[in-house]
């Protein structure tokens, strides 16, 4: 059963159709990435893969039951999600942020296991030692791999992420694919949107491309990430190397 599916998804903002009859399905401990230019219904999509959009038309299933049947507390302890350009509260410690990542577990207060499961999500993302910080203390990068480990804390079946890597400098950002990757070994499925095409190229199962709302194309990623189809979606030139799975964008090609 997949744990995802996503079927005959449209979505509206008043007149606006932002994503048409969108169809796909993603298997238990799968990673999906999801690209596309900006604007093509990227957020839309994961947003209402979560819950926080409910379409007008058509149904999520998350492990083969709509959304809308889930208690928010069941649905809590199954999704995590990582949003893009989170605003951060000021006086918060990393761990007492991260911490809210365990309010689908706990009743009263905190428990010692609590504490447990954010530390070791925040050594997941070589966050550990910024525990103690305030987050208006943090790099954009640091906040960010903060903001996944507060995610990773609820200990989720599914994890879907708004480009986590766009804040991150090089080495983090393979860190975090990495570890995305790793999370797929535990039958965490993942989601996330990105603009880097090769990462997507490395680390995706499966790539689906949005233009306008729509799939342009789902496939593996050597299907998708084709120098016609990326050129069609994003409107430059690219250069695919299958043998390095690399992509670069060069209109001087
Ligand atoms: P992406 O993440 O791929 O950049 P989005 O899903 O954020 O794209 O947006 C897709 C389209 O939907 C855009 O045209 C955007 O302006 C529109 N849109 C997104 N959210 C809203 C909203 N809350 N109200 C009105 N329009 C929206
Ligand atoms: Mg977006």
């Amino acid at each position: 059963m997949a744990a995802i599916r996503v079927r005959g998804v449209s979505v509206y903002f008043g007149g606006f159709q932002t994503l048409r009859s969108v169809e796909l399905e993603v298997g238990e401990g799968e990673f999906l990435a999801v690209i596309g230019p900006n604007g093509s219904g990227k957020t839309t999509l994961l947003r209402t893969i979560v819950g926080v959009l409910r379409p007008r038309v058509g149904a999520v299933y998350i492990d083969g039951k709509e959304l809308q049947e889930y208690s928010r507390l069941e649905l809590a302890r199954r999704l995590g999600y990582v949003p893009q350009g989170l605003e951060r509260q000021k006086f918060l410690t990393v761990l007492e942020f991260v911490l809210t990542g365990r309010r689908p577990y706990i009743s009263f207060d905190y428990a010692r296991v609590d504490y447990e499961k954010a530390m070791e999500a925040l050594r997941r993302v070589n966050a550990e030692h910024l525990a103690a910080r305030t987050l208006d203390t943090l790099s954009g990068g640091e906040f960010q791999r903060v903001v996944i480990a507060r995610a990773l804390a609820g200990e989720p079946e599914v994890l879907v992420l708004d480009e986590p890597t766009s804040n991150l400098d090089p080495r983090f950002q393979l860190e975090i694919m990495d570890m995305l990757r790793g999370l797929t070994g535990d039958r965490i499925t993942v989601v996330s949107s990105m603009h880097d095409l090769t990462q997507a190229y490395r680390y995706a199962d499966k790539v689906v491309a949005l233009k306008g709302g729509q799939i342009y194309a789902m496939g593996r990623p050597e299907e998708v990430l084709t120098e016609d189809n990326l050129q069609r979606i994003y409107g430059v030139k690219v250069k695919v190397f299958p043998e390095h799975r690399a992509i670069i964008l060069d209109n001087s090609l």
